[in-house]
């Protein structure tokens, strides 16, 4: 990659050339041979995801025994918009099936100090138009999230319609009677003539792979499930605590600043910098809700996701960290089709980018050694950006001690605290920030829930044989009149919701449009799939080459491709390209590329 780059004349401020021998250098620290596999999940005594302390109710009723023309598995935001775009369309016997005791999902569970969006609420909260609600920030904290989520619920009376506490573990679809079978962990016994699986992708937990977890002495949790028992629900507990945090990804960067204030002491383990950049949030301004046209909302996202994925617009509506990188957008189409050029200018325009970054370490951390440990070397999207007003601050105070471990992670966990670089560190708390077994592909797997098709081969068999193969990133050979909400093969940008809620609008059609035309058995066309699939590998060779240049991080597997990763890519051309397909192809309305194969409950097969 060094090689490409030619020379950059003065102006820049910074040698290319030089800096991506630094990129290389830091990347080589951090690259490991275990991949993924250096995690481990929560286990025994510490997995506490089974004891949900937010719920207010006993989990314990009798099982059910029901038939419901949808089923949802998940109430988090897919499982919401899933249901809501079902309800506009006047299907209304929908059943969500949802772990906590609350929708939400991600959110219901992540209710760490500090959480909030980090995608600017006007675009990131959906359905704003439809419920009349404008949040009160650009960035607004999580409980006005799980306030907005409860919102939806109410509108689309959502909240009769779900079975709370209780988790999915297999759906089986039943040739014979044309319906799935689905089982949970309360015996259960449901009937679904449609299933979305809206599983979320950040729910499995996943700790570091040292030993000596399970002999610490002290208080220990992930962030998914924050012990307010322990650290008081004001965190005034901490007062007298010795706090440690292992991370600094997104959730760190929320966590920290609000653990340095109240914890006696806090020690953050760091193995790789956060890239973090200025925030900037504000009260949403009163003229706001007076100024948006109807439709606001749906351009607003679709300007996001064109600024970010360097496609032209003609303003930038959101106007912040994420989108404040346009040089791609400048390009002509000419340009663009020279794979030399869009390189060079992309990379250049990150390096500009991550300086100022980098730079801002420097203005906001008063040690200069600290400074240096907290500056990030890679390409702003080879991690999640983050971004905090707070944070970098927080390194000048007394109490708060950064433990670099120059990319090599903690060593390994003791009774009394932690040791890195060689040295112990005593602790009272051990807060794991180290995110989530990311669930892109293996939507079996990390969800837990056996997916058992019309051939009887497990969806987590087949797409471990062959790989993933979808029609749009929604539908599924061989698994009929079912639904994935997720990002492989589909449509995905930086705000995720997009995605969310461009599967929702395709769910509520094709349901409503089988129901409507009697149709009983749809199922995605194993060639029209195929061909799909090979467009995602082939649109998605870019974004894996570049991913390949990359520090580790969960964005690429930790360096380590896994199995057939090459067909768990999202569509090349982007979100915005995507969201118009589907749009184009219900406007089409002849269902092409799903397979119909039964009209009613007494024809025999017959494919359409
Ligand atoms: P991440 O996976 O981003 O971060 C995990 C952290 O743990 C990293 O800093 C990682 O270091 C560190 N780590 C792992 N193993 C070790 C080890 N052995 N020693 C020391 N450190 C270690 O998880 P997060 O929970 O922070 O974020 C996950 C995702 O959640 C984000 O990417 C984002 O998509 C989402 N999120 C969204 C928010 C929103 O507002 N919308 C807010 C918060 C999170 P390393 O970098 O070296 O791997």
């Amino acid at each position: 990659m060094a090689e490409t780059l030619t020379a950059q004349p003065a102006p820049l401020g910074f040698d290319p050339q030089e800096l991506m021998v630094k990129y290389t250098q830091e990347r080589a620290k951090r690259l490991r041979q275990d991949g993924m596999d250096q995690y481990q999940e929560l286990k025994g005594a510490f997995n506490r995801l089974d004891q949900d302390t937010f719920a207010s109710t006993s989990s314990r009723r009798e099982p059910l025994n029901k038939d419901v023309t949808v089923l949802i598995i998940g109430g988090g935001y897919g499982g919401l918009l899933a249901a809501a775009n079902l309800a506009k369309k006047g299907i209304s016997d929908v059943m969500i099936v949802e772990k906590g005791a609350g929708f939400g999902g991600t959110w219901y569970w992540n209710q760490y100090p500090g959480a909030r969006c980090d995608v600017e609420s006007y675009v990131y909260l959906p359905l704003l138009e439809e419920l009349g609600y404008t949040p009160k920030e650009k960035y607004v904290a999580g409980p006005d999230i799980l306030q907005h989520v409860e919102l939806i619920a109410k509108k689309y009376q959502l909240k009769g319609k779900a079975l709370f506490q209780t988790i999915v573990r297999s759906t089986t679809w039943n040739d014979a009677e044309n319906h799935w079978n689905i089982k949970t962990d309360h015996g259960d016994d449901l009937r679904a003539r449609y299933v979305v699986a809206a599983t979320g992708i950040l729910h499995k937990p996943k700790l570091p792979g040292v030993p000596g977890i399970e002999t610490f002495k002290g208080e220990s949790f992930h962030t998914t499930h924050w012990n307010y028992d322990v650290t008081g629900r004001s965190l005034e507990k901490l007062a007298n605590m010795r706090v440690a945090n292992i991370g600094t990804g997104a959730t760190s960067i929320q966590t920290i600043p609000i653990l340095g204030e109240k914890a006696k002491q806090l020690y953050v383990f760091q193995r790789t910098p956060a890239s973090v950049n200025v925030r900037n949030n504000r009260p949403t301004p009163p003229d706001f809700e007076s100024s948006c046209t109807p439709g606001w909302q749906q351009d607003r996202m679709k300007n996001f996701n064109a600024i970010i994925t360097g496609l032209p617009f003609e303003k930038d509506l959101v106007d912040d960290g994420w989108t404040d990188n346009k040089a791609m957008s400048f390009l002509s189409a000419e340009e663009k089709r020279d794979p030399a050029t869009v390189g060079q200018v992309m990379m250049v325009s990150d390096m500009a980018k991550m300086e100022r970054i980098r730079a801002r370490v420097d203005e906001l951390v008063e040690d200069k050694e600290t400074a240096e440990k907290l500056k990030p070397w890679y390409s702003s999207m080879c991690k999640r950006p983050c971004f905090h007003d707070e944070y970098l601050q927080m390194f000048n105070r007394p109490n708060v001690t950064l433990v670099d471990t120059d990319g090599k992670g903690v060593e390994r966990i003791t009774e009394n605290g932690i040791i890195a670089n060689g040295v112990e560190y005593p602790v009272d708390l051990i807060v794991y920030a180290s995110g989530f077994y990311i669930s892109g592909g293996q939507i079996s797997q990390t969800s837990g829930v056996e997916i058992v098709g019309r051939s009887g081969v497990p969806l987590a068999q087949q797409w471990d044989e062959v790989g993933a193969k979808t029609l749009f990133g929604v539908h599924i050979p061989d698994f009929p009149n079912f639904f994935t909400v997720n990002t492989t093969q589909a449509g995905v940008a930086a705000n995720f919701m997009w995605t969310l809620a461009t599967a929702g609008r395709q769910i509520g059609y094709v349901v409503s449009e089988c129901e409507k035309r009697g149709i009983r058995v749809a199922e995605a066309d194993e060639a029209a799939a195929a061909r799909w699939t090979e467009a995602i590998v082939a649109s998605s060779k870019p974004m894996f080459q570049f991913f390949t240049t990359c520090t580790p991080s969960y964005y690429n597997g930790e360096q380590k491709m896994t199995k057939h990763m090459e067909k768990l890519g999202t569509y090349g051309a982007g979100a915005n390209a995507w969201g118009q397909l589907l749009e184009d192809w219900r406007a089409k309305d002849d269902l092409e590329g799903l397979k119909i194969i039964k009209k009613t409950d007494t024809e025999t097969d017959a494919e359409a």
